[in-house]
Formats: structure tokens, C-alpha cells, sequence
């Protein structure tokens, strides 16, 4: 018993010595305010393991011997961004190389983007429909350690009534109650259905609302029963108003928002999750990539003008809207990646460059109930930091300088220590 106490004490002692070593201090930077307001100049922001223990100015927040002293004068920090529609191993009609696939080549795919969207700056992202469980996978890797990637939080794959927009087809309410408790068994933390066509559907009709009112309200139930909120695909002003009145919590893409949908969202409290890019012209280059058909770039482009004056329509009723692009978070778009693109897009259609940053940030920390762990930056939260060249809550287009980035303490880039002429190519 004595020897016990004794190895504890030590324990202790040593666990104390290296929580010191392990300090990190970004020192020199300024905080920008999510709100638009004055910035903190000049700060320390002090780090120990996962967490930010201390932010204040240099002046009142001194340095702990011994910490590993980041540099960041010049630079502005904000919290790692949030990207609520991802698909880590995307695949559209013309994406040739990657077709016969199997589970295992999906999941080294996976694994490939989720650690580009880190670099990138994505530091938390929502999977909204995946394959053969390779997203349960990726993320207890990721989650143990074993690699570096994003926080993932996930639907699983997206559940569909027979024929619908997404992978697991069930038909009527039993057969959906089962389908979202299979998808919550396995860990899922949303639940994801395609209540819509959508563009890349060869049958059907983007308009139509294919569910019953019993599957919709049981799969609702269900989801919400086990503490898992629900998210609709939508491209239909009839799907989108049955599925409100079933309580659906968040839609996709609303490419074709109605004014009586936008106030029933405001009204009910439900998420929107844009991915403007997609049906934008800076996806041109990403179809051209994967070699997309005609007929879907076509539909693109009569999709893409209401899709944003949904957006549009979207920003100025005040519904909640939290970032997600549809495309992996680091994809090239107009010359940044489409996660940024979609935050410019947002201030295109009305936001101030602060809401849009807030969407990129805090809105989805509310969004997935974690706006007490990520999302800002401030003592208690994990350190999931970015630091860019100017204050993107002035103007967004400063997120297109990320230099920086750190998830939970650990710095996965930092672009001022790469020797001058290296270069990195991800
Ligand atoms: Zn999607």
C-alpha cells in the first residue's frame, strides 16, 4: 500500500514536470473577434497538451520557462475551421479511376483527405454519407492517434427510401427505424437522408418528396430517441416543408429554398448547410478533373442560379447556417480550396465577412452541440488554431493565407519554419 502511494506520488510529480516541458506559447499574434469587433494585438496564447490554458496580452500573460515558444507577430489567429458536408471518398458519375473500388482502397482514400483537409486548415469536419463503414474506421484511427486528421463526426452511410439520393435503400417505417439504429450501433452521430433527388441522379425528380410521412417522422423519432439529430438532402421545396413538420434538424444543399421553407427553418431553428460551391462556377475545374459528363454539367448550371438565391434568400431570413462545401475540404476552387471559397460565396450572397466567418467556426460548434470544446479560441477549449496574414472578420478572402495550423496542441503545419526554397506539395 505504502509502495502504491508512493509510485503515485511520483507519478504525479513526473506527470506535473512534463506537463510543464509540453507548453507551447504562440506568442506575438492577434486574436481576432468573431464578432467583428477590436482584435486582442500583441498576445500570448498558451497551450498545454490538447488545450488552451491562458489568451491575454503579452504584457499580462507571461511566458512559462521552459515553454516551446511559437512565434506568430504579423499573424492573426482564429479557431481551426469547420466544413458540416464532407464525403472523404467522393464519388461522382466520370470519376473513372476510382470505380470497382473496394472498402479497403476507400479507406486509404479516406485517410489521404483527411489529412489534406487538416493541413488545409479544416480542423472539424461532418461526414454526411460514407461507404462500408470506412469512416468508422479513419476516425477511431484518428482519434487514437495513429494519424493526423480532422475531428469527425458522422451520419454513416445516408439512409434512402428505395431509389432515392443516397446508399442504404429501406422501405417503410420499421425498416427505416432499423437502418438509423444500425447506423447509431455503429457509431454514428447523425443521421443522414436523402429526402430528394439530387443533380447526379439519372432517374427520377429533383422536385418530388419520395417519403411518407411515416418514414420521415419515424426516422426522425428514432434518431432523436438515441440523442442523434437528423440531416435532409434536399433539392425539393415539398420534401424540405413535410420533413420540417417531422422535426428535422439541418438540410443540405436547399438548392431550391422557398420563402414558406426559409421561414419555417427560422421559425423551427433548423440548420442550413449550404455547399454553394458545388453548383458554382469554381466547381468547373474539380468536374473537369474527374471527367464529368455533359448532362451533369449541365444541370449544374441551371441548378447553380437558385441554388444561390436560396443562399441568398437564406442569409437575409436569419436562418442558422453553418459551413459545408460537398467537395473534400482542401479541393483547388478559384484559387484557394473550395472550404474558403464557401466562406467568400457566403459574403457574396450577404453576409459580413465576421458571419461568415462565424459559419466557418462557431456556428458549427453550436450545429453538433461541441461549442463548449471547439469553435473559439479560449482557455478550456481544445487548441485547434489557424493562423493567417490579416483579419478575416474584416475581409474573409484573408483565409486564403493560412500558414498555420495546430489541432488539440499539436502543430500539423506551419509554414514560417520550412526552410525558404522547400516545398510543400499536398
Ligand atoms: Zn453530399
Amino acid at each position: 500500500m505504502k509502495h502504491a502511494l508512493l509510485a503515485a506520488a511520483t507519478i504525479a510529480l513526473l506527470s506535473t514536470a512534463s506537463a510543464h516541458a509540453e507548453t507551447v506559447a504562440l506568442v506575438g499574434g492577434n486574436i481576432v473577434d468573431l464578432a467583428g469587433k477590436a482584435p486582442l494585438h500583441d498576445a500570448v496564447v498558451l497551450i498545454d497538451g490538447e488545450r488552451i490554458t491562458a489568451i491575454g496580452p503579452a504584457a499580462s500573460t507571461p511566458v512559462p520557462a521552459g515553454a516551446t515558444v511559437v512565434p506568430m507577430h504579423g499573424k492573426w489567429l482564429i479557431p481551426g475551421l469547420m466544413n458540416m458536408h464532407v464525403h472523404l471518398a467522393l464519388n461522382l458519375p466520370g470519376a473513372a479511376r476510382i470505380h470497382n473500388e473496394t472498402p479497403d482502397s476507400m479507406a486509404l482514400r479516406t485517410l489521404d483527405n483527411a489529412r489534406k483537409s487538416l493541413w488545409s486548415g479544416v480542423t472539424t469536419i461532418r461526414l454526411t454519407g460514407s461507404d462500408a463503414g470506412v469512416d468508422f474506421t479513419v476516425k477511431k484511427a484518428i482519434d487514437a492517434g495513429m494519424f493526423d486528421g480532422p475531428r469527425i463526426h458522422t451520419a454513416g452511410s445516408s439512409i434512402v427510401a428505395t431509389g432515392g439520393h443516397g446508399k442504404t435503400e429501406v422501405d417503410g417505417p420499421a425498416a427505416f427505424a432499423k437502418a438509423v439504429r444500425e447506423q447509431v450501433k455503429r457509431g454514428a452521430t447523425w443521421i443522414k437522408i436523402g429526402i430528394s433527388g439530387g443533380i447526379s441522379d439519372t432517374h427520377g425528380d429533383i422536385g418530388a418528396s419520395p417519403f411518407t410521412d411515416d418514414e420521415l417522422k419515424t426516422a426522425i423519432e428514432v434518431a432523436h430517441r438515441n440523442g442523434v439529430k437528423v440531416t435532409g438532402h434536399t433539392g425539393s421545396p415539398i420534401a424540405s416543408d413535410a420533413a420540417i413538420d417531422a422535426g428535422i434538424d439541418c438540410f443540405e444543399h436547399g438548392y431550391f429554398l422557398t420563402p414558406t421553407v426559409l421561414g419555417k427553418m427560422k421559425a423551427r431553428g433548423v440548420w442550413y448547410v449550404p455547399t454553394i460551391v458545388v453548383s458554382q462556377s469554381g466547381a468547373r475545374a474539380f468536374y473537369a478533373k474527374i471527367g464529368s459528363p455533359d448532362w451533369y454539367l449541365a444541370r449544374v448550371d441551371s441548378v447553380g442560379k437558385a441554388h444561390f438565391r436560396s443562399l441568398r434568400d437564406a442569409i437575409s431570413a436569419g436562418v442558422s447556417i453553418a459551413l459545408g462545401t460537398d467537395q473534400y475540404p482542401w479541393e483547388p476552387n478559384e484559387g484557394t480550396t473550395a472550404t474558403i471559397r464557401e466562406a467568400e460565396l457566403y459574403v457574396d450572397a450577404g453576409m459580413t465577412a465576421a458571419q461568415a466567418l462565424r459559419a466557418a467556426t462557431i456556428e458549427p460548434a453550436r450545429m453538433l452541440g461541441v461549442d463548449k470544446e471547439v469553435g473559439q479560441l479560449k482557455p478550456g477549449y481544445y487548441a485547434d488554431i489557424v493562423a493567417v496574414d490579416a483579419d478575416p472578420a474584416r475581409d474573409i478572402r484573408a483565409l486564403r493565407t493560412i500558414g498555420f495550423v495546430m489541432k488539440g496542441g499539436k502543430t500539423i503545419r506551419n509554414d514560417a519554419s520550412v526552410p525558404s526554397g522547400a516545398k510543400i506539395d499536398r
